[in-house]
């Protein structure tokens, strides 16, 4: 198995883009890493992560970017528009997961009122889902949807400690609440995953692994993109080492993303995609 995998010379036919189709979409890059599948339900998300890459991806001004993190709003007609691409996809015969959400959350504190039906809309034509989410809790409300041979969810987690993540994710829930939440998805058969990027404190990381092995499925693992001021006295292949050296010692399914790739040893078992279901 190849240790470092080109996510440019990754098949095209993971990149499942049907003609036409804008509100299931293939993302690009790092996201594409999680997810060959997405959709975005809402403009803005309010969890105000000052990590948040959204408002520099849309190329935000200072105005938008305040926008975008004061509340998040449902996008125009949004149903009908994911109901017109999932009967395209399901007339492709695709059935994979969609992933909830890169550039919003379906969680968020605003406004979820978009998030159940649209699981439902992409359930009902035979594909499946996946939700990352910082909601915490919030996603309990869905969780009888979850299908365990077919669904998946997952968490950000950047520490273990409330004021970090108060500091970092002023309005997300704090770390105690989606490990319990992720706790609930897996004690009910769920896939669960969690993703360790960005990556702002190594020993946050590496103890948010140890603390929540037990019920995590698989480790997406990162740097943190775009904050070299904060984060340039990591040593990243360090970090790589210590991580994978963890994740091998619990016997854990861990992905190390590209941009820690280089650090890893010659030949190491990192497979882009495994299936993330029971
Ligand atoms: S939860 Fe995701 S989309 Fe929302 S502010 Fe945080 S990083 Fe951005």
């Amino acid at each position: 198995m190849a240790g470092q995998v080109n996510i440019n010379t990754y098949p095209t036919t993971e990149h499942q883009l049907v003609k036409g189709c804008s509100y299931i979409y293939s993302p690009g890059g790092p996201a594409f890493e999680y997810a060959p599948l997405a959709a975005n339900p809402y403009n803005g998300c309010g969890h105000y992560c000052l990590y948040c890459y959204v408002p520099l991806a849309l190329h935000a001004n200072a105005e938008r970017k305040a926008e975008f993190h004061a509340r998040a709003v449902p996008k125009a007609n949004y149903l009908s528009h994911l109901t017109a691409d999932a009967k395209k996809y399901q007339a492709q015969g695709i059935t994979e997961q969609v992933l909830f959400c890169f550039s919003t959350d379906a969680y968020n504190p605003f406004d979820t009122s978009l998030t159940r039906p649209s699981l439902q809309i992409i359930q009902q034509h035979g594909m499946a889902i996946c939700v990352l989410t910082k909601g915490g809790s919030r996603a309990l409300a869905d969780l009888d949807l979850y299908r365990p041979d077919r669904d998946c969810f997952a968490a950000t987690l950047t520490s273990l400690d409330d004021d970090f993540s108060k500091k970092w994710e002023s309005r997300a829930a704090l770390p105690a609440d989606r490990i319990e939440t992720l706790k609930k998805f897996h004690d009910k058969g769920i896939f669960t995953w969690v993703s360790l990027e960005p990556t702002l404190s190594v020993e946050a990381s590496l103890e948010i692994v140890q603390e929540t092995h037990e019920y995590v499925d698989l480790f997406k693992i990162g740097k943190a993109n775009y904050l070299g001021k904060y984060t340039k006295d990591i040593d990243w292949r360090d970090y790589t080492m210590r991580m994978i050296t963890k994740c091998v010692k619990l016997d854990v399914n861990h992905y190390i993303k590209e941009n820690l790739q280089k650090y890893l040893p010659d030949g190491y078992y990192n497979p882009l995609r495994i299936p993330q279901h029971n």
